[in-house]
């Protein structure tokens, strides 16, 4: 089955009988994922840096007019959280954080450049910068910069995310990878109004903007937000076949292994949804560094605890996965 192939034909891979699915797709993701990338998962640190963010978008609940307690990492917390991903030798640092106005870039410089120093590859998500700082965190020696298209649709787009326009969220994604930086990029399935169409274009632009690690997850509510109380969780089996034929289509990729089961309130961190993602061909989990005592506070989905480093080598290996 032709990389072309499925691509033009995703809509039936979509919608196709479960037991059909399972049988192929399924089983030839996960077959390329222990094979062509031989069996390995990546596992990543999630910092969060802050929780406070200018932007309003509707299903997240670091939203500006969500009542939470808000934080912003000292810059000690940070180094501290940078040395212990080091030293325990995991091999990524993930940098998170809503929109916050009063970090300024050369903040974000600054911890960059103190991972590069302890050998760790670096990941950064904190919302749209212009070119000049995408080509200064690049020159600091930033490797990734994830910024999600969440939905291809403008229209859909515009309607959750109401800072932005969809063509400016474009032109800032387009910005980073003109500025050499890896870039990772992806989709939300479920949110009210989405049609299997929309997911077929959120497929097919992920791959087109050559993306190297894919944050593809379904809707999960935040509390506090109005569209907790009127949206259900999106559906985990379509985002997992989303997983399977992203992993044909793209086998060299990282695709976020972090997802909840179909249970409901269950999270990221979810045992049973990060094995079956795993089971479709995702390769990327997370340990969480955020200090304890704040990591509840970055509350962009309710549940969202992840599992600690062991518990992911316990997880993994049953399957004949590796860790690096
Ligand atoms: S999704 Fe990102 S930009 Fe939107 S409110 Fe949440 S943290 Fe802010």
């Amino acid at each position: 089955m032709e990389h072309r192939e499925i691509y033009d034909d995703l809509k039936h891979y979509l919608t196709m009988d479960k037991e059909e699915f399972d049988d192929s797709i399924k089983k030839r993701a996960f077959d390329t994922l222990l094979n062509h990338n031989d069996g390995y998962v990546e596992v990543s640190a999630l910092l969060a840096l802050t929780n406070v963010c200018k932007n309003d978008c509707t299903y997240c609940g670091l939203g500006r007019s969500n009542h939470i307690k808000r934080f912003t990492l000292d810059e000690e917390s940070v180094i501290n959280s940078i040395d212990f991903v080091a030293d325990n030798n995991i091999k990524e640092i993930f940098f998170i954080g809503g929109e916050n106005p009063a970090i300024k870039i050369d903040t974000y410089i600054k911890y960059i450049e103190a991972a590069k120093s302890r050998g760790l590859k670096t990941n950064l998500a904190m919302g749209v910068f212009n070119k000049k700082e995408y080509e200064m965190l690049k020159a600091a020696g930033l490797d990734t910069y994830t910024l999600k298209f969440e939905e291809s649709n403008p229209t859909l787009f515009e309607t959750y995310k109401t800072d932005i326009s969809f063509e400016d969220r474009m032109n800032a994604i387009h910005q980073v990878k003109k500025a050499n930086l890896k870039l990772a990029s992806g989709s939300i399935v479920g949110l009210s109004g989405q049609t299997i169409d929309d997911v077929v274009n959120d497929i097919k632009l992920t791959v087109d903007l050559d993306v190297e690690w894919i944050p593809i997850v379904p809707y999960l509510p935040a509390s506090g937000t109005k569209m907790a109380e009127t949206t259900p969780k999106g559906d985990v089996e379509l985002t997992l076949r989303a997983i399977s034929l992203l992993r044909l289509m793209l086998p060299d990729c990282r695709i976020t292994a972090a997802q909840p089961s179909s249970v409901d309130g269950s999270g990221f961190g979810d045992r049973d949804g990060n094995i079956e993602a795993l089971k479709h061909g995702a390769n990327m989990l997370f340990v969480e560094v955020t200090p304890y005592a704040l990591k509840k506070l970055f509350s962009i989905t309710d549940n969202r605890t992840l599992p600690r480093l062991q518990e992911i080598k316990d997880l993994v290996s049953p399957l004949n996965l590796k860790i690096r």
